[in-house]
């Protein structure tokens, strides 16, 4: 079976796409690999980090890859945090930080336009590399509401809900989220 790399130990993930990819691949991880590296996000868009870390992976270790990159863009913040949405608040992954001073830096503004991107980057034999783009319309809500999901979850509500995604189910939630649209368009690609 023809073997592809998810640049990701994300357990989550990377049991949502073998779900979604059938029998087609053997999907391995970071760690079936043998690569614990800190692999580099330097890029300044999120196509450049989820291709330089599909790289990195192909040219060191020689499997066929993909990678993604996401995070939020706030309209009234000229579209920060985006790459930095892991470690908007300084510490990477600290959601309750982020949320925080994602709420600090909005203030009172009437503009709460935003929008969740993922970008995936594909590298498949010598082909020249593929991206799978989803984004996801919504706004910022003044407070939290909600326990599920994670990151932003709780303060984003997409364009036509009454609920953040912090209250949606996964399902619900990965019907139109921006990597539920990316990995749709990746799987098909593969398939
Ligand atoms: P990653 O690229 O999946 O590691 O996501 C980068 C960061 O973007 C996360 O740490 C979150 O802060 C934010 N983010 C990405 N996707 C979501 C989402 O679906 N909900 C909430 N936050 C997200």
């Amino acid at each position: 079976m023809e073997k592809i790399v998810f640049a990701t130990n994300n357990a989550h993930k990377l049991a949502e796409l073998r779900q979604m990819l059938g029998g087609r691949f053997q999907l391995l991880s970071l760690s079936d690999i043998g690569c614990h590296d800190d692999i580099p996000e330097t890029g300044s868009t999120f196509e450049e980090n989820a291709l330089q870390k599909a790289r990195w992976v192909k040219e060191r270790y020689g499997y066929d890859c993909f990678a993604d990159d996401s995070g939020l863009e706030v309209d009234a913040l000229g579209g920060a945090p985006g790459i930095m949405s892991a470690r908007y608040a300084g510490t990477h992954g600290d959601s309750d930080a982020n949320n925080a001073r994602l709420l600090r830096e909005l203030g009172d503004s009437t503009d709460r336009r935003a929008r969740f991107r993922c970008v995936i980057a594909l590298l498949q034999g010598d082909a020249l590399p593929r991206f799978f783009n989803g984004s996801v319309e919504g706004e910022i809500l003044h407070e939290a509401a909600g326990c599920g999901g994670f990151g932003y979850d709780p303060l984003f509500r997409p364009l036509g809900w009454n609920h953040t995604f912090a209250e949606a189910t996964p399902d619900e939630k990965n019907a139109i989220s921006h990597r539920g649209q990316a990995v749709k368009a990746l799987v098909k690609a593969l398939s």
